[in-house]
């Protein structure tokens, strides 16, 4: 495929998964803009990267932080992204990651967040992160537990982070009713989290490719979308 085909190509994607995201808010009776898409750039390399920045997309999620910092140290791409972690941290990874402005989606453990609120409040930083709850209870899956969150929340660091709300995955293969009632579970916790803790926690990151629409429908603010962005370039 030529380079031209190719951004043609991105570009399109990008514009029609806007567009079915607006349409899932509107369906959903929610404010039109309510729902941000994060495009998940861990399939491609920098040119596609490249190409889906300057068709609009400026909020990006890597999976990896190497990935994510290589990426966002390189030259050949635009500066203006707001970069998002969406996979597992190792705590050996924090330092470098942080010169990135980003937004950690996959706390998923009590020591990894106590390092990042260390580390960040050691660089006069405070980090956005979200909380990764594992909704489906599929034991291969990082994140928390629904159960243990709210003790989590009664021991959050004081400096260097900033909770924003979670992010859950619906398990693998789950068929779409499912996974809506996982989003759901997902919200109705958020709920109870917000009001034991009077935090805000506005911030609902649930819903890929597959399965978006239902997570909209069930309040998502955030949504993580990858292989349709990429649809027909590879
Ligand atoms: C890869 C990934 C996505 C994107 O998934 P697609 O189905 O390709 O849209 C979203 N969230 C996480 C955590 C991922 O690892």
């Amino acid at each position: 495929m030529s380079e031209n085909h190719e951004i043609e190509r991105i570009a399109a994607n990008w514009h029609a998964v806007q567009h079915l995201v607006a349409d899932a808010i509107a369906m959903s009776g929610r404010a039109a803009g309510s729902t941000k898409i994060v495009g998940v750039s861990k399939y491609v390399g920098l040119p596609e990267t490249e190409m889906l920045i300057k068709a609009g997309c400026k909020t990006l999620g890597e999976s990896r932080p190497q990935a994510l910092w290589s990426k966002a140290e390189s030259n050949l791409l635009s500066s203006d992204v707001q970069w998002h972690l969406i996979g597992h941290l190792q705590r050996n990874k924090i330092r470098r990651l942080l010169r990135h402005s980003v937004v950690i989606e996959s706390i998923d453990s009590q020591r990894t967040l106590n390092a990042v609120a260390e580390i960040s409040h050691q660089q006069q930083l405070t980090t956005q992160v979200l909380l990764e709850v594992n909704i489906s209870g599929d034991e291969k899956k990082t994140g928390f537990a629904p159960e243990e969150m709210p003790q989590l929340m009664q021991n959050l660091p004081v400096n260097g982070i900033a909770v924003l709300g979670l992010m859950a995955m619906a398990g693998w293969g789950t068929d779409p009713d499912e996974a809506r009632a996982q989003f759901e579970k997902t919200r109705l916790l958020r709920d109870r989290l917000r009001a034991e803790s009077g935090l805000e926690l506005k911030e609902l990151s649930m819903g890929m490719s597959g399965d978006f629409p239902a997570a909209i429908a069930e309040g998502a603010t955030i949504v993580r979308i990858g292989s349709r962005l990429f649809e027909g370039i590879r």
